[in-house]
């Protein structure tokens, strides 16, 4: 039999849950597009959207997913043949880096594995040795949602004005924004790239480009800007149409709306509050299953762990049969392993993901783990009982 039937729970890492005042503020006829309330409402969901991301700069949005943006980001401040610098710790380092590629711009890669944030002193040292600037900017994530991995990102600031390098630090927060704590302006972040699927609870199809003035300077150089992803008329657009290039995607700019709504009424803070706390639950229930079986998660250090997404290694091909228990048994979908091992071979089904990003709650974070632990017996993972007492702790002394 299935228990599955009730309301389900995707717990993947993006999208995330979509609350229903989202849905129903999206529920509507078209509005104007010319005048009238969808025109009027754009100055303060600008400055609401720039609060989250703690900046004074500019933003321009896009119809795009984390992908368009990636773009965005690239071709509004390099030129063809223009060198960056990736930091990688997983894969949506390596798909920034493509993209790059993909553009003629001269790719090197610093990668510093799967399991651990970016090596300071090896980036101080690359950045030292490179003398004529030759390097015009440096990328990486906030949090690489496959390793869930978190980066240090006013240290990499640091290291920078440190080394006297003028390099554009380029920041991509689509997993992070809204979950784990990031402050552009006062951790010195010139460019970042977030997209309204996660931590900002809208269904995929609305990016942002957040640049300050150094950034903004880049464009004036770049080659590669096309007249559809160029920023300069979306920030500063004689009429509404031109903030889009075209139609506004229209309900999703209503739930994108409802959503800063949420955020603004629970408190920024609070809200990260919330998901450190829901993070911390996952991880003393991981750990505690751990101490009787193969169940680790990728990240060893919980200083350098995401708030918004856990990766956690269960050493064979049963972490897919938990998977696919989870959600066809009891309406749970975890997230598929993703560039822990490379696609094809035997390992890559040996780890699964859990997202805890956006409208998340602690009883729905308590019935995931619970869901967890009856699926580990289920499918005979070896584990040590009682992950989701650990976690309910955790939750009794910090709520
Ligand atoms: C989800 C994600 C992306 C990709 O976003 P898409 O909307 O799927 O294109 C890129 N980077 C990070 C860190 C992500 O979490």
């Amino acid at each position: 039999m299935s228990l599955q039937h009730g309301r389900p729970y995707l717990a993947i890492p993006g999208p995330s849950v979509i609350p229903d005042r989202v849905l129903q503020a999206m529920h509507r006829p078209s509005p104007n597009i010319y005048e009238g309330e969808l025109v009027d409402m754009m100055p303060a969901l600008l400055a609401d959207l720039k609060a989250v991301a703690r900046t004074d700069g500019d933003v321009a949005i896009y119809i795009a997913n984390g992908h368009g943006v990636w773009e965005a980001a690239l071709t509004n401040t390099m030129s063809r043949g223009d060198k960056v610098l990736v930091l990688g710790n997983g894969h949506f380092c390596e798909g920034w880096a493509d993209t790059a590629r993909g553009l003629h711009i001269d790719v090197e890669i610093m990668d510093f594995g799967f399991e651990r944030p970016i090596d300071l002193e090896a980036f101080r040292e690359r950045l030292n040795a490179d003398k004529t600037n030759e390097i015009k900017a440096v990328m990486t994530v906030h949090v690489d949602t496959s390793t869930s991995v978190k980066n240090d990102v006013a240290a990499l600031r640091n290291v920078l004005d440190e080394a006297g390098h003028s390099a554009l630090l380029m920041i991509d927060c689509i997993a992070s924004l809204g979950c784990d704590p990031f402050e552009m302006d006062a951790w010195g972040v010139d460019l970042m790239v977030a997209a309204c699927q996660k931590g900002l609870m809208t269904p995929a199809g609305v990016g942002f480009v957040f640049f300050n003035e150094k950034a903004a300077t880049y464009r004036d150089a770049a080659d590669l800007v096309t007249p559809y992803w160029d920023w300069r008329p979306r920030v500063n657009p004689e009429w509404f149409y031109l903030y889009f290039c075209g139609t506004a995607p229209t309900h999703h700019l209503y739930g994108l709306r409802e959503a800063l709504d949420m955020i603004a009424e629970e408190g920024l803070d609070a809200v990260l509050r919330r998901h450190r706390v829901l993070a911390q639950s996952v991880w003393a229930a991981i750990d505690h299953w751990g101490q009787g079986g193969p169940l680790e998660m990728n990240v060893p250090d919980p200083a350098h762990r995401s708030f918004a997404v856990t990766s956690v290694r269960a050493g064979s091909a049963k972490a897919a049969e938990l998977r696919h228990w989870c959600e066809h048994k009891a309406g749970l979908t975890l997230g598929i392993g993703l560039g822990l091992a490379p696609p094809g071979t035997p390992e890559w089904h040996h780890a699964f993901r859990i997202g805890h990003m956006g409208s998340v709650s602690g009883q729905m974070i308590l019935g995931a783990l619970g869901t967890i632990e009856a699926g580990l017996s289920a499918v005979d993972i070896a584990h040590k009982p009682g992950g989701i007492v650990a976690a309910a702790d955790v939750i009794a002394k910090n709520a």
